[in-house]
């Protein structure tokens, strides 16, 4: 159940050997879904609350974040990967 609700939320990546820990993203989200650990480095305390907004994506001055939004047909991609999965997959039983 909570894998399908995950599969159509909003995915954010952190491309950790990119960043520099400087909290721009966490600052600049406006919903409060991205956090920072001890060292500085940001990551996603709280997933459901994306709205999508992009802008950590568009504020981090490293390129070591990325939106991937889920009204951009990533739901679509996801679905194929999953269909090729499953035709690669031997009947249960
Ligand atoms: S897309 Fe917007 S709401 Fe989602 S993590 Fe980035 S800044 Fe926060
Ligand atoms: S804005 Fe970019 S470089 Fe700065 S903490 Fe966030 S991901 Fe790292």
């Amino acid at each position: 159940m909570n894998a399908r609700r995950d599969k159509r939320a909003t995915t954010i990546d952190i491309y950790k050997a990119w960043c520099k820990a400087c909290g721009i993203c966490a600052a600049f989200c406006p919903a409060g879904v991205l956090a920072r650990d001890e060292a500085g480095y940001p990551y996603v305390k709280s997933p459901e609350k994306c709205i999508s907004c992009g802008w950590c994506e568009l504020r981090c001055p490293d390129f070591a974040i990325t939106v991937h939004k889920k009204d951009k047909g990533f739901k679509d991609i996801d679905e194929e990967g999953e269909k090729e999965k499953l035709q690669g997959t031997p009947p249960p039983g």
